[in-house]
């Protein structure tokens, strides 16, 4: 059976996983040219352009974000369902496009993990993400050539990860702090069927906020101590940031954390260096009011679910953020128990996708999955507000909280006779107004001639459970159907832009590994002496240190090269380097 993955997309960091003998587990990369030098694999969401023009994913492309900050991109999951055309080095790309590199690097890591191709995938998003931003993330997949077969809430596969198999019914709240957004859901578990009832966030408020703070408190202290300003300095900023994210994580352990860049910049001709030290408490400081905002969410999330905080039968947390002690704490008191965190907070989204991932495959059919749609969607028509008449009056067709998929109808008039033209907004939001509310399409419909007034126009939204919006528009009179002209289809691409993105980024991706058959033929061609080498050396992998691994790796892929291209006596004398390492392993 193909094997279809689970992956989450995050804004920091990213892992995709399987369901391996019945348990979903992270899938580790081998090879060292997609970056993933951590244990337990975890793919920094980094995309980057190297020194030699090649393109770079995970902790590489981390490692030159501070020198390189032109040809670096780090969270880009900020801008999906934006247009913003993010530059690095002489190009520019979108947003989706950017995301379609990681992605491709999590699909080879999934590959050469399960020996296998892989073309399907489940992702996960935040709850909170929009219409837009849904779309670009399933572009992002199909740009890196994954048929993404469903986008589930980032909380419910969290809720999934830890509570699939229970039988009890639970009401949990999943409180999923990452390094750029913040979800905050309640999600009811009964006889394995995980029910969302209430999920609100902020798409805009994570780790790098507080990376952010203390960047800017270190600004002032240098401007302070040695009368220069390092704000407008790329470079100094890009180092700064990482100091900060460094001592931000020591602190979630240690009370004090001693922040040290030398050569942080120049005064005049003399070297100016940081040292500061920051304590928790100042830290905590710094970020109280951020986290009173995820309160307030976690408030709302109680609100909309109707419980009481007593109600609620477990936390979970998940997210790299939710290590700072202050979180635990916080919700401890606003709950009376402490938050649950026994599942890797950093794992725990994409543990979540590969189960769900595993029931596409029909590996486990007993649960189900219910969503809801974070936003109330509709349109904008004559009516009245506060009482006086009003041309943009916000009219829902999809309300918040509706479980997925759903579909809702709603007639609407024609002004007056001979109208030529109807316009319809599709707008997601909470104001009556419906210019406040995020407007997500805008729709040009050409009416019969001679309609008089009063004409039925019907209109139909139809949301599927991935979050993504189809309109359709009858003219009741006639049955027909009416044309739309997407006029501003934010970055959602044609057809045709979206094969030329694929093209694009598949070019400077270069090769993927070879997988399956083209592998066993190859496996054929290998002189025994060198496949039990490379069997042997696959299995020390694990036991090396991460250098020795990068080049135990290059080398296995230079020995498959020679002997593919024919060059046995090549491939023998890098066999002689692969044995030495392999002898000081044992
Ligand atoms: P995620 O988006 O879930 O991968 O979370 C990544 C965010 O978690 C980044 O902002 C990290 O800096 C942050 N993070 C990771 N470990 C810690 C820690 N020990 N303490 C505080 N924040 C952390």
């Amino acid at each position: 059976m193909e094997p279809i993955v689970g992956i989450d997309l995050g804004t920091t960091n990213s892992e995709v996983a399987f369901i391996i003998d019945g348990n979903a587990q992270i899938l580790k990369g081998l090879s060292s040219s997609i970056g993933d030098k951590s244990d337990k694999g975890i793919l920094p969401s980094c995309v980057g352009i190297d020194d030699d023009g090649k393109i770079i994913v995970g902790t590489e492309a981390r490692n030159q974000a501070a020198v390189h900050p032109d040809r670096t991109v780090l969270s880009v999951k900020r801008l999906m369902g934006t247009d913003q055309q993010i530059k690095m080095k002489d190009s520019a790309y979108l947003p989706q496009e950017i995301s379609a590199f990681i992605l491709k690097a999590l699909k080879e890591q999934a590959q050469v993990a399960l020996g296998k191709p892989v073309s399907k995938a489940v992702i996960t998003v935040p709850a909170y993400f929009t219409d837009a931003q849904r779309h670009a993330t399933r572009a992002a997949g199909e740009i890196a050539g994954l048929n993404v077969l469903r986008i589930i809430n980032e909380p419910t596969a969290a809720a999934l990860a830890y509570e699939s198999e229970s039988s009890e019914t639970q009401r949990i709240l999943i409180y999923d702090l990452g390094g750029g957004t913040f979800d905050v859901s309640i999600v009811k578990i009964e006889e394995g069927v995980v029910e969302v009832l209430s999920s609100t966030g902020d798409n805009l408020l994570g780790g790098d906020d507080f990376d952010q703070r203390i960047a800017d408190r270190l600004v002032e202290h240098i401007d302070k101590e040695s009368k220069i300003n390092v704000s407008g300095q790329p470079v100094a900023m890009a180092r700064l940031k990482r100091a900060a994210e460094d001592a931000k994580k020591i602190l979630s352990s240690e009370p004090y954390a001693k922040i040290e860049e030398d050569h942080i910049g120049k005064r005049v001709w003399k070297d100016v260096h940081l040292s500061y030290e920051l304590s928790r408490l100042e830290f905590e400081g710094m970020i109280e009011d951020e986290l009173e905002r995820t309160m307030d969410s976690v408030n709302k999330a109680l609100k909309d679910a109707a419980l009481l905080p007593s109600a609620v039968d477990k936390i979970i947390l998940v997210g790299g953020s939710t290590r700072i002690p202050r979180i635990s704490k916080m919700l401890e008191e606003k709950f009376g128990r402490m938050p649950h965190s026994e599942i890797d907070p950093d794992l725990c989204v994409a543990l979540g996708a590969a189960i769900q991932a595993g029931r596409e495959m029909g590996l486990d059919s007993t649960s189900i999955l219910l969503d809801i749609t974070p936003y109330t969607f509709g349109t904008s028509a004559l009516g009245e507000l506060d009482g006086a008449p009003c041309m943009t009056r916000f009219v829902p067709l999809i309300r918040r909280n509706t479980k997925l998929p759903t579909s809702k109808s709603e007639a609407f008039y024609t002004l007056y006779e001979n109208q030529e033209m109807v316009e319809i907004k599709v707008c997601q939001g909470e104001n009556p107004n419906a210019l406040d509310n995020i407007q997500i399409g805008k729709y040009k419909f050409r009416l019969t001639p001679r309609s008089p007034e009063g004409s039925i126009i019907l209109l139909n939204f139809d949301l599927d459970l991935n979050g993504i919006l189809k309109i359709e528009a009858v003219e009741k009179a006639t049955g027909r159907k009416i044309n739309a002209v997407i006029e501003n289809a934010f970055s959602k691409l044609t057809e045709e832009e979206m094969a030329d993105s694929k093209k694009r980024i598949s070019d400077m991706w270069g090769e993927e590994p070879q997988m399956e058959e083209e592998m066993e033929d190859l496996e054929e061609e290998m002189p025994p002496d060198l496949a039990d080498a490379l069997t042997k050396a696959e299995s020390q992998l694990d036991s090396a240190s991460s250098e020795d691994r990068d080049e135990m790796i290059n080398l296995m892929e230079d020995i498959r090269d020679a002997v593919k291209a024919g060059d046995i006596e090549k491939a023998r004398e890098l066999l002689k380097e692969l044995e030495e390492i392999l002898f000081y392993l044992g």
